[in-house]
């Protein structure tokens, strides 16, 4: 039997009601299955952490994470604890640390779970969002200079790599090409911005030449949010870079009914480490504690978590089973229903153990 060691990282705010709620899950799907068993070890890391012990982590956090085969990450963030801290203390050390340079987020519109756009359902909208996870507008790189005064400067420069355009552009088109309709959509502002956009564009269409079955186009970040609202069928898988998928991906979740049903894959593709699989909300401490966090995002995330460890089937069984769910109406808040995050969790369980 297939054995998988995963690292859970609840966190903070609704971090651990969503990811019990995927474990309970994953259980009920090992369990049915028979034939993987998950080894689960959860780290307290995260706010809570930072009061006692002045970081996010400890010192040898990700070098402890690399025995495992996946991470699976909460949320953090907390009302008390500054942003640059929560964020850079934990999250992105990891995402770094394992060079998790392709940022998967699948997008669409489960069945019934409304869009807010008139007319559009279940099929209409169906995209995978490919976000550059390592370089571009989220580098780090600029400073300030004469600080404070009139003649303040800010800079904020995006570093583009060859290699980094690179590899992302062909994880892109490979996923393109394993997608039914076989068809990539390259996202840049080439038009504005003549440097590292205009080399974007020219890797893309080197790296299409070494998939010649897949369609692609190019858009403006700027009209492709237009084309998202007004003709979402005609997209199928979307790469670019770090900020504009950052964006893109928010448009995306809210086209689709909910922040709260949208997951995210943080991948090394070359598997020299482990990959991390979380909900895109963060900790929403409005909510945290309540009993109505929407564990779908978390599910969501979970099958993806699955397909990366080499468990098709039983990540499909996984969607499945939310699917037949939110069909069902048994609906958080967030999404207008009534149910609790515990009701959304034992139907899904159930809905697995029950599935011929
Ligand atoms: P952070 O600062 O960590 O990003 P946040 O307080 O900004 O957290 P988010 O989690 O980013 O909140 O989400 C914004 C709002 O969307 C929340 O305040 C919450 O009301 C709602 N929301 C987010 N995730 C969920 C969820 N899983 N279930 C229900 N509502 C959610
Ligand atoms: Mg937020």
């Amino acid at each position: 039997m297939k054995h998988y060691r995963i690292a859970a990282i609840p966190a903070d705010g609704i971090g651990p009601e969503v990811i019990a709620a995927g474990l309970q899950a994953l259980e009920a799907l090992a369990r049915r299955d028979g034939g993987f068993r998950l080894e689960v070890e959860s780290f307290d890391w995260g706010s809570d952490y930072y009061r006692k012990h002045g970081a996010m982590m400890p010192e040898d956090g990700t070098e402890r994470l690399k025995a495992f085969d996946a991470i699976f990450f909460g949320a953090v963030g907390a009302p008390d604890v500054p942003d640059h801290i929560t964020l850079w203390g934990l999250r992105l050390p990891i995402c770094q640390g394992f060079d998790q340079y392709a940022n998967v987020r699948p997008t669409k519109i489960l069945p019934g779970i409304r869009s807010p756009l008139a007319g559009v359902g279940p099929g209409d909208l169906d995209w995978v969002i490919v976000r550059e996870n390592s370089e571009g507008e989220y580098a780090g790189c600029g400073g300030r200079a004469h600080r404070g005064l009139p003649e303040e400067v800010g800079t904020e420069v995006a570093i583009f790599t060859r290699v980094g355009v690179t590899r992302i552009m062909r994880y892109a088109f490979r996923l393109a090409q394993a997608r039914p309709r076989k068809l990539l959509t390259v996202v840049t502002k080439s038009n504005a911005q003549r440097h590292g956009m205009v080399m974007w564009d020219e890797i893309a269409a080197e790296v299409a030449r070494e998939f010649p079955d897949v369609t692609w186009d190019k858009m403006l970040v700027d009209a492709m949010t237009v084309r998202m609202t007004l003709k979402p069928k005609s997209l199928d898988t979307i790469v670019a870079t770090n900020l504009h998928a950052d964006i893109l991906s928010d448009l995306a979740g809210a086209l689709a009914g909910s922040l709260g049903v949208a997951p995210t894959a943080n991948i090394d593709p070359e598997r020299r480490f482990p990959s991390m699989f979380e909900p895109i909300h963060g900790s929403a401490f409005d909510i945290t504690g309540k009993g109505i966090a929407n564990p779908i995002a978390t599910f969501w995330t979970a099958s993806q978590m699955l397909e990366h460890l080499g468990e098709p089937a039983a990540a499909a069984r996984l969607m499945a089973a939310v699917e037949q769910v939110t069909a069902q109406g048994i609906l958080t808040p967030d999404i207008g229903g009534t149910a609790t995050t515990r009701e959304v969790t034992d139907a899904v369980c159930e809905a697995i153990r029950s599935a011929n």
